[in-house]
Formats: structure tokens, C-alpha cells, sequence
């Protein structure tokens, strides 16, 4: 039984790493696909202020903790999201598993170059994955329309999808009947570490729960959008029930 935590409105899985591994599991064995998301609490405090957002996920089949906010506003709430499980160590868990089962992939998104660059990589370090494609994610809609098609003639086990938050959660959802995959998966930055394009927080910032800090110094242009997580914090403090939505 699927056990989530609303926050804001969002449902977020009650998961560790393992069973939200075992839910892959299990949507892998679905004859239709399932939709996989990886909310922060940008992306919480996004479908807060965007209808369509909100509809994809609370119509997706899970959605993993990924987002150290979204941990403290568990803990202060009672709301008992057991841990963080992020985007990057759940795709690796997905490859390692792809690579046992004879599995296979097709990546979508990044600049050009990039999704095959970490297919490459990928198969260098997962010798049994099978590589069904990729495509670069900067296109239009009558080339969206060719991809959805090449994705379909593959048709492999996982989609990886990285167009950034909130367009990857969107593109997935708005083509979840046309796409001829057992499990789509918004990763976002995590092909481009693949792809070795940018580097993981080292361990120290992750232990500490600190790799958003990492990233506003690798990324500073960022720190707009990174604002939301004061904010999201100062209303989960600020509420009495975090479950509603908020503006
Ligand atoms: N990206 C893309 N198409 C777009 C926008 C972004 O393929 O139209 C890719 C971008 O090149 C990067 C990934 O999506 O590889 C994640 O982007 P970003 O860091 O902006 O998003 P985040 O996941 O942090 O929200």
C-alpha cells in the first residue's frame, strides 16, 4: 500500500532508498507506465503556485523525498518521512538494477551531447544495460513529436527525463498515453553528472544536508530560485497544518 505525507498539498512518498527501490520494483512488473518524481521543496513550493504542476503530482505514481526541507518539515510536522532519498542515488539504484536484469534505458534531455555522453558513461560502468537512445532536450513541438516516436520504437524498460523542474514532471505527464515505457523518471541535474557535465556536493555537504549551499556557490544564478527554501521553511514553521496547500 502506497503511504504518503501531504505536504502543501503535494503528496510525497513515505520512503527510504530501499522501498521506494522496491516500488520501482513492483511498477517495472506494470503493463502500463508509471510516472516517477523527484520533488524539493522548489518544486512544492512551485505547484503552490501552478495548477498543472499540482495535477502531475498528486496524479503520479511516486514521489521520493529529494529535498532536505522537505525532511526538517517531516520532522517538525510528525509527518514521518523516514528519509532523504535522492534523484542521483535513485537513478544509480535503477541503473545497478537495469544492469542486473538486462534492462534498458533511453535518456532524454540536457544540452546536446550530454545524454549520450552519460549513456556512454553509463555503459562503461553497466555492462548489461541495454542503451536504447538518447535525445538532448532543447526541441520543439514538431521534433517532440519524432522523439516520442523514436522513444516508442525503442521501447525501453526506463525513461530518464531531464528538461529541469518543473518542465520534465509536465512533458511526462502531458505525454503518459503516448509513451510505450514501464517507468519515466525526472531526473533532472542528475544526467548531467552522468555525463560528468557537473560534479555531485561532495559527501560532506550531503551528510550535512547541505549540498543545496554547494550548489548556490557552484551555481550562483541560481539563488532566485533558491530562495524558496527559506520561505518554505519559515511556512512550515509559521503553520499549523502543513498538509493544505498555500499561497
Ligand atoms: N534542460 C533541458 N531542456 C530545457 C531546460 C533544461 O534539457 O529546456 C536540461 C539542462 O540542460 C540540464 C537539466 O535539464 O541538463 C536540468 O536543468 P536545471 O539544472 O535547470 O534544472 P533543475 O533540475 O535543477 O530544476
Amino acid at each position: 500500500m502506497r503511504s504518503t505525507a501531504e505536504i502543501f498539498g503535494v503528496p510525497i512518498d513515505k520512503v527510504t532508498l530501499e522501498k521506494a527501490f522496491n516500488n520501482f520494483k513492483m511498477f517495472m512488473t506494470d503493463d502500463k507506465l508509471s510516472i516517477i518524481t523527484t520533488p524539493n521543496t522548489e518544486i512544492v513550493m512551485m505547484a503552490n503556485k501552478d495548477k498543472e504542476l499540482l495535477e502531475v503530482l498528486k496524479n503520479s505514481n511516486m514521489n521520493i523525498p529529494d529535498g532536505i526541507g522537505l525532511i526538517y518539515a517531516s520532522k517538525i510536522h510528525n509527518l514521518e518521512i523516514p528519509e532523504r532519498v535522492t534523484g542521483v542515488d535513485f537513478m544509480r539504484k535503477i541503473l545497478e538494477y537495469c544492469n542486473d536484469i538486462n534492462g534498458s534505458i533511453f535518456i532524454l534531455g540536457g544540452k546536446p551531447g550530454v545524454a549520450q555522453k552519460a549513456c556512454e558513461n553509463i555503459k562503461k560502468r553497466f555492462k548489461n544495460i541495454e542503451i536504447k537512445g538518447f535525445e538532448h532536450g532543447y526541441f520543439n513541438s514538431e521534433e517532440e513529436q519524432i522523439i516520442i516516436e523514436k522513444i516508442n520504437k525503442a521501447n525501453p524498460d526506463v525513461l530518464f527525463v531531464a528538461l529541469g523542474a518543473p518542465r520534465q514532471e509536465k512533458w511526462i505527464y502531458k505525454n503518459r498515453k503516448r509513451l510505450n515505457v514501464k517507468v519515466a523518471i525526472g531526473v533532472g541535474g542528475s544526467v548531467d553528472i552522468w555525463a560528468g557535465t557537473a560534479k555531485r556536493a561532495p559527501v560532506i555537504y550531503q551528510k550535512l544536508g547541505l549540498e543545496w549551499f554547494y550548489r548556490l556557490l557552484k551555481e550562483p544564478w541560481r539563488y532566485k530560485r533558491m530562495t524558496s527554501l527559506p520561505k518554505f521553511m519559515l511556512k512550515v514553521i509559521l503553520s499549523r497544518d502543513i498538509t493544505k496547500p498555500k499561497n
